[in-house]
């Protein structure tokens, strides 16, 4: 009996051990799943579809608190000829450097996603349109400072913004629609520059140096 115990007692602790490790083989592949369906693969920012999580979580927080929030569209400037000139890894590098650049202008409370191609969506909640130019400006200077390892020396890539300050009884998507928008009125103003989104609630500083302006 006393064997029979002893060799069963084995058996069993053999098999929880087994099951510990299969628990804990699932756990790290369910943790890779769940960042390979929320991430964008090649800078690691929010995927598109985490992004707009984000946005509704923080339109209905926004709602709740009744505090401001501000969504802001990121595009990168004549990016195609990036491609065209250099070759399509020189602009993955360039996605990259603008993810990083935009990650570090950025508070931890904020959120940055790859909305598509070189576009990207800034999420910035508890704040108002004339509070959203300062992190946006962060960026637009980050972004314009970035050097390329697979670029020329003196080659710089530099992002227009469109920046909507949400309204209490707009649909949240169709505040993006205004800040990308804004990002073709930054395009016509030259690029490289800010613009507000129109039918403004907030009150602006002045524009500065051309940066910054309203559309
Ligand atoms: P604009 O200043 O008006 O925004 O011009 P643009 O060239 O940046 O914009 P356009 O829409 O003409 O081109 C965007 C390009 O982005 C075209 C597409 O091939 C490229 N693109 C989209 N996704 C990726 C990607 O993941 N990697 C690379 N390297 N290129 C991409
Ligand atoms: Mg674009
Ligand atoms: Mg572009």
């Amino acid at each position: 009996m006393l064997i029979w115990f002893a060799v069963m007692g084995g058996y069993v602790s053999q098999l929880r051990a087994r099951l510990q490790h299969t628990n804990n083989e699932l756990k790290e592949a369910l943790g890779r799943i769940e960042l390979i369906a929320t991430m964008d693969e090649l800078t690691g920012l929010m995927n598109r579809r985490t992004i707009h999580e984000a946005l509704h979580l923080e339109r209905r927080r926004s709602e709740r608190t009744e505090q401001p929030m501000c969504v802001a569209m990121v595009d990168a400037d004549h990016f195609k000829a990036v491609n065209d000139q250099f070759g399509h890894a020189s602009g993955d590098e360039v996605l990259k450097g603008l993810a990083d650049a935009m990650r570090s202008a950025l508070r931890e409370t904020d959120s940055v996603g790859r909305y598509g191609g070189e576009e990207f969506l800034v999420v910035l909640p508890m704040t108002d349109l004339g509070q959203a130019l300062v992190p946006l400006e962060r960026i637009r200077c980050a972004a314009a400072a970035v050097r390329y390892a697979m670029l020329p020396a003196e080659a710089r890539v530099t992002v227009s913004i469109g920046v909507a300050q949400s309204f209490p009884d707009e649909d949240i998507d169709e505040t993006v629609k205004r800040a990308d928008a804004a990002v073709y009125e930054a395009k016509r103003g030259g690029r490289n520059r800010i613009v507000s989104a129109g039918a403004v609630k907030a009150s602006l500083p002045p524009a500065p140096g051309g940066g910054v302006s309203r559309g």
